[in-house]
């Protein structure tokens, strides 16, 4: 299978960027890591295509992180991503499931309900900003594109999808263009007609198109400039250091409990699925430790 990367492009005399990326095989360790049922993979998977392209606005220490809250059958769909092309996401409920919707696809807004998006953003200083939107479709494309036009005040246009069969993931890819400052007001309409025009993004991805050949795509009369190019993989940022620090904050009663009992201590995390086990003695060493710590 081909690697996941996101392009980015300048456009119309740097008046717009476009953005897009394959990334079948993030949306593959997504389904395989939390066990997703088919319609679950292509909720979270369009989200977290979403979240590889905002990706490309980071750096430094900043992180974007997508929270889609509903009262259909999966509750919550949670996307994060750091610079570097580094995406991690959960469903609330990984084997909720629903039947396809009347024109035969996955029916991610059934599955979604009715809710709200939360995007937060944190920065360089580590202060975050959260603005939420309510859920436009639920069909995750809607939304991210509802949320820069109300929230971030930024013309745009987002497609994401998600192809799957029996088998698993065949293809999910995205793309998202959108106004900078100087550009021209009906570039968004021309944008919108070139969109409507096109096939799915995860058809383009299947059909064997590139990330660039989708810029070449969305920009198309727009004289598209690619600029660069990036990986995307699904990488957690978990470890068993941290997963240790967690356990000597859950202070030495807990501790103590944890010690004595006959099993050992499974954490998992939410984000990527990884088990980390502790047996009993050395759940006794952390506590002896944390208490030496504390006596100094
Ligand atoms: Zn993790």
């Amino acid at each position: 299978m081909s690697t996941d990367y996101t392009a980015s492009a300048l456009a119309a005399g740097d008046s717009v960027r476009i953005v897009a990326v394959r990334s079948t095989n993030l949306v593959v360790q997504a389904q395989q890591r939390h066990d997703c049922s088919p319609t679950v993979t292509a909720a979270l998977g369009r989200l977290l295509t979403g979240a590889a392209l905002m990706g490309t606005f980071l750096k430094g220490r900043e992180r974007i992180t997508l929270q889609v809250w509903g009262d259909g059958p999966v509750r919550g769909l949670l996307a994060n991503v750091v610079p570097g092309g580094r995406v991690r996401g959960y469903p609330l409920r990984p084997r909720a499931d629903v039947p396809l919707n009347p024109r035969g696809k996955f029916d991610v807004a059934g599955l979604v309900g009715r809710g709200s998006l939360h995007v937060t953003r944190t920065f360089d200083s580590g202060l975050p900003y959260t603005s939420a939107v309510p859920l436009a479709s639920g069909e995750i494309g809607d939304d991210l594109t509802h949320y820069f036009a109300h929230s971030e005040q930024i013309p745009t246009v987002v497609g994401v999808g998600v192809l799957a069969g029996p088998a698993g993931v065949i293809a999910a890819g995205g793309f998202l263009a959108h106004l900078l400052p100087g550009a021209r007001e009906d570039t968004i309409a021309l944008l919108e007609a070139t969109v409507a025009r096109l096939p799915h993004p995860s058809s383009m991805i299947k059909g064997g198109m590139s990330p660039e050949e989708i810029i070449a795509r969305v920009g198309d009369n727009l004289a598209p400039r690619v600029t660069h190019v990036a990986p995307v993989q699904f990488a957690c940022t978990c470890s068993r250091e941290r997963v240790t620090r967690v356990l000597i904050g859950l202070g030495p009663a807990e501790l103590r409990q944890l010690a004595n009992a006959e099993q050992e201590t499974e954490v998992t995390c939410d984000w990527c699925g990884q088990r980390y086990c502790f047996a009993p003695a050395e759940i006794a060493e952390l506590l002896q430790a944390s208490q030496e710590r504390e006596s100094m």
